[in-house]
């Protein structure tokens, strides 16, 4: 909690700092105090839809309650945030990450851009399971890049988890097939799959995770269980534009939004949420491994309104 509180930091001082210079000197809530809060949003990376959500929402509680002071302000916000969240994010995923136990080994494949800290996310998430004495295979599937290939397989070194990989330019499907392969044989708990992160032309970034897909179906019919798309906090719309492009792509199952700790622009986490119905599983407050946390909407609504 704390490193959440502290991961958050930059986007609330940001947040609350807009806020209190868009009510200073006004009592009330009025249209003026409305029209300056949607900037405030809008400049959060809320995104465009969400705000007038949240907006509209908070017209209907003034025109209703007749006076709404400013002061108040705060308390329903945070209210209206956290039925949001609450209405998008059904699952909270537990401390021990609740792996279902009909599902082994447990298959997620992790899609996303270069650079969103995909590798990372994979690395940080092995080692957590790791932790809790989970059987971990990794899977290098994003052939494309050595560096990532490299990265993954020092990650396996450090965390102690095999890292199945093939070489360079190879297809990415047999990798996810030997991987998951390789999570039955030794009766794994989670197997994680990489994939490559080129934002190509739409029909083949499609056609490439179908493939791996079904290709992995092979070996498990009902996997993966899970299909993560990584989204970097810190680039605003580009990650509203990334979630777009990977929804129409591939059936995206959950979210993790990385580097929130070094943004003011952590309202990308409610918006994408409310935009796109998919449950934010992880987020990414800083660099050490503990600092991917399972995200848990109250806690984040608490620490942005702390
Ligand atoms: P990939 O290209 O998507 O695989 O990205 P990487 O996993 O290589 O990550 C890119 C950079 O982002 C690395 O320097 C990571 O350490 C960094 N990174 C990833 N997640 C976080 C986070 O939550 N906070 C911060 N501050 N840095 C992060």
């Amino acid at each position: 909690k704390e490193t959440l509180d502290k991961g958050l930091e930059k986007t609330k001082d940001s947040f609350f700092s807009k806020l209190g210079r868009a009510v200073v000197g006004k009592s009330t809530v009025d249209e003026e105090v409305l029209d300056e809060l949607e900037n405030v949003l809008i400049s959060s990376d809320v995104g465009v839809e969400t705000t007038v959500k949240i907006i509209r929402q908070i017209e209907e509680r003034v025109a209703r309650d007749k006076y709404v002071g400013t002061d108040e302000l705060d308390r329903i916000l945070r209210e209206e945030i956290a039925t949001l969240l609450s209405a998008n994010n059904s699952i909270d995923v537990p401390e021990d990450f609740g792996l279902p136990a009909n599902k082994k080994p447990y298959v997620i494949m992790v899609v996303g851009v270069n650079g969103v800290g995909k590798t990372t996310t994979i690395g940080k998430l092995a080692a957590q399971f790791h932790k809790r004495g989970l059987k971990v295979v990794l899977g290098a599937g994003d052939t494309f890049r050595a560096a990532a290939v490299d990265q993954l397989k020092l990650w396996g070194e450090r965390v102690g988890v095999p890292v199945i990989s093939h070489g360079m330019n190879t297809d990415p499907s047999a990798v996810a097939f030997d991987a998951v392969k390789k999570g039955v044989d030794m009766d794994a708990d989670v197997v994680i799959i990489d994939t490559a992160g080129r934002l190509h032309t739409k029909v083949n970034l499609m056609n490439e995770l179908t493939k791996i897909k079904r290709v992995m179906q092979k070996v498990t019919p009902d996997a993966p269980h899970e299909v993560l798309l990584v989204l970097d906090g810190s680039t605003g719309q580009n990650a509203f534009i990334q979630a777009t492009e990977f929804t129409k792509a591939t059936e995206v199952s959950a979210l993790a939004i990385t580097k929130l700790d070094g943004t003011a622009k952590g309202g990308v986490v409610i918006g994408i949420s409310d935009q796109f119905k998919i449950p934010v599983k992880y987020i990414g407050v800083g660099e050490k491994i503990d600092d991917l946390q399972t995200f848990n909407k109250i806690e984040f609504v608490d620490s942005f309104f702390k």
